[in-house]
């Protein structure tokens, strides 16, 4: 277990959204941030929130979806704070849309933020971890890697890659001192991405499938940390049912997932698409 009272914890996706919560709770438990995002202002913000707190914290603006960024970052955060103890893998773009009708340079830069820049960054801090023996990736995956996700396929496919990256580096790493965690939300109500959609989509969120807060979240990053749990799933209603339906029948998971969720995505995409046109 990594102790987070005065360990240093590198938070992507910290200027906004669910990171900026895991961050402000990470430095609520003595934890000194490194925060990382594209926009200087908004980090500036979550700094000073954090500064608030008693803790230290410094912004490291950067855009992730530039892979020859991340060496650089990860020196610039040693430099600064001498290592890192803690790395969250968080930020991450959804891209609501009609497959048939998507940008592919969308498609690209999803792919490249939501799973290649986590692998990098992971990649990165890793060897200093190993030399210290202490360390703890966690990465923000999604319930959309288990079974991909309608209008959003893309989002789905970088999230099961990261779930299968983190059981994998996992096992690699086991009795060397550093670990990974994965935490899959499901719809995640109060901030964040899908709280912008319902708010602007005007419709109630799909009860079958549930939803959860980011306070949730944000307890289940700490407990994957605390605790060195292997994959967290963070929904009101529970999954496992679902998934196992799924893995013993794909077609019938599927026609399930399409009932409880695909009218939603679509009635979101075509809010999204109507609000980019
Ligand atoms: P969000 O509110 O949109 O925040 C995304 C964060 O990522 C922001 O800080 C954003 O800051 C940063 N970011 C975006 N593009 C970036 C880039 N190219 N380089 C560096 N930083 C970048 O999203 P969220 O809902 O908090 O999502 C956080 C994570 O949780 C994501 O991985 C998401 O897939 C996952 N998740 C969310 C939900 C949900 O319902 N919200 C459910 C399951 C999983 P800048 O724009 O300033 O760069």
């Amino acid at each position: 277990m990594v102790p987070l009272n005065d360990g240093v914890a590198l938070v992507t996706g910290a200027s906004r959204g669910i990171g900026r919560h895991v961050a402000l709770a990470l430095a609520r438990e003595g934890a000194r941030l490194a925060l990382v995002a594209r926009n200087a202002e908004d980090l500036e913000r979550v700094v000073r929130e954090i500064r608030a707190l008693g803790r230290q914290a410094v912004a490291f603006p950067c855009d992730l979806g530039d892979a020859s960024a991340i060496p650089g970052l990860v020196e610039a955060v040693h430099r600064t704070f001498g290592r890192i103890d803690v790395l969250v893998n968080n930020a991450g773009v959804d891209n609501l849309c009609f497959f048939e009708g998507a940008a592919p340079a969308d498609l690209e830069r999803q792919v490249a933020l939501n799973l290649t820049a986590s692998i990098l960054l992971t990649r990165h801090v890793v060897p200093k971890m190993l030399e210290r023996r202490r360390g703890h990736i966690v990465n923000m995956a999604s319930l959309a890697g288990f079974h991909g996700v309608p209008h959003d396929a893309v989002y789905g496919a970088t999230k099961a890659a990261l779930l299968a990256f983190t059981s994998g580096l996992r096992v690699e790493l086991h009795g060397r001192g550093v670990s990974a965690s994965a935490v899959a939300p499901g719809f995640v109500v109060g901030d964040g991405l899908y709280e912008r959609h319902r708010r602007t989509a005007g419709r109630p969120d799909p009860k079958l499938l549930g939803t959860t807060t980011v306070e949730a979240v944000v307890q289940a990053v700490l407990e994957a940390i605390r605790r060195d749990r292997p994959e967290v799933i963070v929904n009101s209603r529970p999954m496992a049912p679902v998934l196992f339906l799924y893995r013993v029948s794909p077609r019938l998971g599927l026609t399930l997932l399409r009932v409880l969720s695909r009218d939603h995505m679509r009635h979101h995409a075509r809010v999204v698409q109507a609000g980019r046109a």
